[in-house]
């Protein structure tokens, strides 16, 4: 959060740009020994099948270019994965395209779709580099804003997003399961979205990063906007290894939809990266094929320790708003006193020894999300543990 001084050679539009929130709380971990529920990454490693085929992969020669769209493995994978859980039909050759994770993925599609001043509908508090590969593309975010209903699951008014809708609109980027909320979105909200983008006759670009991560007492499944009617043919589906099977390092992504988007992403990746992760590629060949147990046990183990913090943040005297999957809780820090969310975050290591994220720096509405700050479960039980217990003796 390190804004750009004056002098500085960065361009105008990368300016309102920092260090992202994520390296200065990690960084604020290290420095003060605090215990980080900040940057999402788990503490353990993934499937032992995974990590196997890349160490065999990666004595066994697979370490020079892999094909710009992916090794013919990965993408048969992809599109078997996606054929199993969501019931779409893809082309490996031709509707599936490997990026370097996510990230990469919705950089490369926000530049390959937009041209300057075109609009591009997301739902705040948004994930931060949407921001930032938007204003690279030289176009303008419009976004809607998700805020506690009544049950405290984050909710959107529909004449908000029906006015978010204009002349200029190319893109809605949706994020579900959502990072930072933890919201899922339902079938109804994803009708709505659904009929828009065709009333308006707009491309949908879904970050579903978290697909798997949905949990039993969720409202609803997680439900892919490219499954509804009508959106297969308008909608880029983007998703990644790191959550699901614990590898956020590695940096392996894909998006999958019709031919023509599929390849308008390559196109712009191919200047951005080329290529990548040549070694992991196999292995996450081998992850995604893994049977439903292991998605499964691994989504409720997750469970438990998302109850497991729950349970200690409502303890130590934070309200606590409803997760239904992903990493992420939040949290209201007004029963405790807090005012603004980046500064109880930035103290909070010095008073309670541990890290959390404030979501007001997601909003263009900082208002909306100033009390409200994000703790990540994606941890060992006993750091979890830890972390309770300190945040139950802050000062
Ligand atoms: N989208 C969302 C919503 C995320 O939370 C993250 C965080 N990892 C990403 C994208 C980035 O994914 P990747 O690491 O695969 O680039
Ligand atoms: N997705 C991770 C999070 O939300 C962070 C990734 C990053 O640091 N860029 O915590």
């Amino acid at each position: 959060m390190t804004t750009a001084q004056p002098g500085d050679p960065l361009v105008q539009r990368m300016r309102p740009f920092g260090t992202t929130i994520f390296s200065e709380m990690s960084a604020l971990a290290v420095r003060t020994g605090a215990v980080n529920l900040g940057q999402g990454f788990p503490d353990t490693d993934g499937p032992p099948e995974m990590l196997a085929a890349a160490a065999e992969a990666l004595a066994s020669g697979a370490n020079q270019y892999p094909p710009l769209p992916g090794i013919p493995a990965l993408r048969a994978a992809i599109a078997d994965h996606e054929q199993r859980f969501w019931g779409l039909t893809r082309d490996p050759d031709t509707e599936v395209g490997v990026t370097a994770g996510a990230t990469e993925a919705v950089a490369a599609t926000v530049l390959a779709l937009c041209e300057t001043g075109d609009e591009v509908i997301c739902f705040e508090p948004y994930y931060d580099s949407y921001a930032a590969s938007i204003a690279l593309a030289g176009a303008v975010r419009r976004p809607v804003t998700l805020r506690p209903g009544p049950d405290g699951r984050f909710v959107f008014d529909e004449a908000e997003l029906r006015a978010a809708f204009g002349p200029r609109t190319r893109l809605v980027l949706l994020n579900s399961p959502h990072n930072p909320t933890g919201k899922v979105f339902t079938r109804a909200e994803l009708e709505l979205i659904a009929d828009l983008c065709q009333e308006h006759d707009v491309h949908a670009v879904t970050d579903e990063v978290y697909e798997h991560l949905v949990f039993s007492d969720a409202a609803t499944p997680h439900l892919p906007l490219a499954s509804l009617p009508g959106m297969r043919e308008r909608t880029l589906r983007i998703s990644s290894a790191g959550k699901t099977f614990s590898c956020t390092g590695w940096k392996v992504g894909w998006a999958t939809g019709p031919a023509p988007l599929v390849s308008a992403m390559l196109r712009v990746k191919q200047f951005l990266t080329f290529v990548n992760a040549a070694p992991l590629q196999p292995a996450v060949a081998v992850a995604l094929g893994l049977p439903d147990d292991y998605f499964h046990d691994f989504t409720a183990g997750l469970q438990d320790r998302r109850d497991r913090l729950v349970a200690g943040l409502t303890e130590a005297g934070l309200r606590v708003l409803p997760s239904e999957g992903t990493y992420f809780v939040t949290a209201d820090i007004r029963p405790l006193g807090g005012v603004d969310g980046v500064e109880f975050c930035r103290d909070l290591p010095r008073r309670g020894g541990v890290v959390a994220v404030p979501t007001q720096v997601f909003y263009d509405d900082q208002e909306a999300g100033r009390h409200l700050i994000r703790f990540a479960f994606c941890k060992r039980s006993e750091v979890i543990d830890e972390a309770v217990r300190r945040l139950k003796s802050l000062t």
